[in-house]
Order: structure tokens, then C-alpha cells, then sequence
């Protein structure tokens, strides 16, 4: 069994429902939420749009491996992207990104963990830090709250009520 951290991204549609079933599809897909941070609206990263996001990061603990996670969390992109009703672009329905597998480093075509940019991003560095402080990121050999206090990212990052 390994302790996995998940990030939730999304600026389209019925974000509280959205994200509700994404819960509830990785729970039965992937395994048991052992710990999630609350929402979080954040501004766009790298991208100018009107609509803001949700982010929220899950602790699941899982029997399978990264590479099985991955078609689970892409599997329920897919399930819940097709309820939607609009043919956006940018902006999202639902990302799901791997953000930690253990302490495992994984670096394949279509798979990197950690995720490469989670020190960039304050969008996920907040959540993260709320549930898991003392994570230590396996490359850079420090804890979330290190990577957040020398995280440059000014975009805001704010609890939704
Ligand atoms: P992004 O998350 O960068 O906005 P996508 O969700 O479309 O973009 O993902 C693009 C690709 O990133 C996926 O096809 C997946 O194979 C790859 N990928 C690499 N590392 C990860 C990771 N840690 N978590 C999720 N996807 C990843
Ligand atoms: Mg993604």
C-alpha cells in the first residue's frame, strides 16, 4: 500500500458537483481518501482567464502502481469531461495531476512524480501544506512547508467559504 497525494484543478461548470464525483470515482477506482485539504479558488497559472480555478489535493492509499493511477485518474477525466455540455479549450472540466507516490521518483514518456512542478505553484504547495506539512519532497530532500516559504508564485490562493 502506498500514500499518494492528488491534485484537483478545474474552472468550468458545476465545480462543487464536479469535484464531488471526482471524489467519489477516485475512491472507488484508485482507493480510500485518507486525508483531503479544503478548496481552494485560485487564480489561472501560465493562463489569462476570467474563470477561476478549484484546486483541492487528496491523500488516497492505494495498492496499485503510479502507472495504474494514472489510467484511473485519466479514466475519471474522461467519465466526468463528458457530462459536460460545452467544447471549451483552455480552460477545464477537471485535471487531475499526480503530485506524490510515496517517496517513489518515476520518470517515464508519459509519467512524472513528483509532479515536475509543484514548487512552482502555490495553487498546489497551499492545499498540500494544509494536510501534509511535513511531506518530503524525494528530489529537493525538503518538506512542503520549505518548498512554499521559498515559493516565488504571487498568484492568488484563497479557502473557498
Ligand atoms: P496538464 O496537467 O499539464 O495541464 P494534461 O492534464 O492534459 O495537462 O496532462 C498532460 C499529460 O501529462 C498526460 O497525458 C500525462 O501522461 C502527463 N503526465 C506526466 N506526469 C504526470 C503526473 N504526475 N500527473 C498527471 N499527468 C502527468
Ligand atoms: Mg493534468
Amino acid at each position: 500500500m502506498t500514500k499518494l497525494y492528488l491534485l484537483l484543478g478545474g474552472n468550468l461548470g458545476d465545480k462543487k458537483k464536479i469535484f464531488s464525483e471526482a471524489r467519489i470515482n477516485l475512491h472507488n477506482l484508485v482507493g480510500e481518501i485518507t486525508a483531503q485539504s479544503a478548496v481552494y479558488e485560485t487564480e489561472p497559472w501560465g493562463f489569462e482567464s476570467t474563470d477561476l480555478f478549484w484546486n483541492q489535493v487528496l491523500e488516497i492509499v492505494t495498492k496499485l502502481s503510479p502507472e495504474e493511477v494514472l489510467l484511473k485518474t485519466q479514466q475519471t477525466e474522461l467519465e466526468l469531461g463528458r457530462i459536460r455540455k460545452s467544447n471549451q479549450y483552455d480552460s477545464r472540466i477537471i485535471d487531475i495531476d499526480i503530485l506524490f507516490f510515496g517517496e517513489e521518483i518515476v520518470e517515464l514518456p508519459d509519467l512524472i512524480v513528483p509532479h515536475p512542478r509543484i514548487q512552482e505553484r502555490r495553487f498546489a504547495l497551499i492545499p498540500l501544506n494544509e494536510i501534509a506539512p511535513n511531506l518530503r519532497h524525494p528530489v529537493f530532500q525538503k518538506t512542503i512547508t520549505q518548498l512554499l516559504a521559498e515559493c516565488n508564485d504571487q498568484l492568488r490562493v484563497e479557502k473557498v467559504k
